[in-house]
């Protein structure tokens, strides 16, 4: 892809990114922490590639990247946080000393916090950033895509991830329930009658590790990532890591035998089911099981592919596919 036609404006906005930026260098981010160990360690040792996406490839990205600013610009917007609220029931990221009891409505937003582990007598910063915090509710934002919703691929690692916030902030008070709120980037009207297909906007809710399991989890994860591998010795991206999860059960109705597109897709355990008893109500068509290819989805937004030699083999056996 070329940046040839884009104006000076909008190649600032794709060019700006906050999501790395982190105070101190030695310290290590939250979400780096979630990346796939081989991942984070060839990023390490080869740390000028992490600027090579064209620009025109960081859309998503930073569309992503302003949905979180355009929140945190909301909820530290005075003269509609008043009109809302009522100036007296709320507060946007109080001072230590603040009385809290006083407000129906306490928030914080994007506040970065950093805490310290000894690893093999190393100290080590983490650190991360928070969306939002209501009322002791954690909630981050996803512009994501459907196909991450319906995988549930991330579930995982949103639990983690929320959980990690939790850890590193001690000195708040935070339930253990909280939220990812998505905003579907590629969500799709005429398909919103499949089963199972998520709607343009969802609140999901996560149960959040102990802060004991978090901090044992976070522990195994960073003796992985700071361990001095060889070359050769890299651990290997897993399935789970590469996107590479179990096709879901795919069944099409076709309204007729020739017809390249299918009217309706149904999915799930009881799709052929389903898809049979449309066929018999319709009385005329096709049902046709679909196999969803199973390809090395995450390969394709790492940034470290070119110098991977997993990725290499993944392409040579065909298990990439570009977007
Ligand atoms: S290119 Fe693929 S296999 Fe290699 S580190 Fe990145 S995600 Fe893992």
């Amino acid at each position: 892809m070329s940046n040839i036609n884009l104006s000076e404006p909008i190649k600032i906005f794709l060019d700006y990114s906050t999501y790395n930026l982190v105070p101190n260098a030695g310290t290590i981010s939250a979400t780096s922490l979630l990346r796939p160990t081989r991942q984070f360690i060839l990023n390490k040792r080869n740390p000028t590639l992490r600027i090579t996406p064209p620009l025109n490839s960081l859309v998503a990205s930073r569309v992503g990247q302003s949905v979180h600013s355009s929140i945190e610009n909301v909820l530290k917007n005075d003269k509609y946080m008043d009109r809302r609220y009522g100036k007296e029931n709320y507060i946007v990221n109080p001072t230590e000393d603040e009385d809290l009891s006083k407000y129906l409505n306490v928030f914080y937003t994007e506040i970065r916090s950093n805490r310290e582990m000894e690893i093999d007598g190393k100290t080590i910063t983490i650190s991360g950033e928070f969306d939002v915090l209501h009322n002791g509710t954690l909630e981050d934002f996803k512009y994501t895509k459907v196909f991450q919703v319906m995988s549930k691929t991330k579930d995982e690692d949103y639990k983690l991830q929320l959980s990690i916030y939790r850890w590193l902030n001690p000195d708040k008070e935070i339930k253990d329930i909280a939220y990812i709120s998505f905003l579907l980037a590629d969500w799709k009207a005429y398909e919103s009658t499949r089963e199972g297909y998520p709607p343009p906007t969802e609140s999901k809710e996560y149960e959040l590790y102990s802060l004991e399991e978090t901090e044992a989890i976070i522990r195994e994860l960073l003796t992985q990532k700071l361990a001095d591998y060889s070359e050769e010795d890299l651990p290997l991206c897993s399935d789970k890591e590469l996107w590479m999860n179990i096709p879901v059960k795919t069944f099409k109705y076709y309204s007729k035998i020739d017809s390249k597109r299918a009217t309706k897709v149904f999915t799930g355990d009881y799709s052929d089911i389903e898809a049979n008893d449309y066929l018999a109500e319709r009385g005329t068509g096709v049902v046709r099981q679909y196999t969803p290819p199973v390809i090395a989805k995450a390969c394709n937004y790492c940034s470290v592919k070119s110098v991977c030699t997993q990725y290499t083999d993944l392409f040579n056996n065909g298990l990439i596919k570009e977007d």
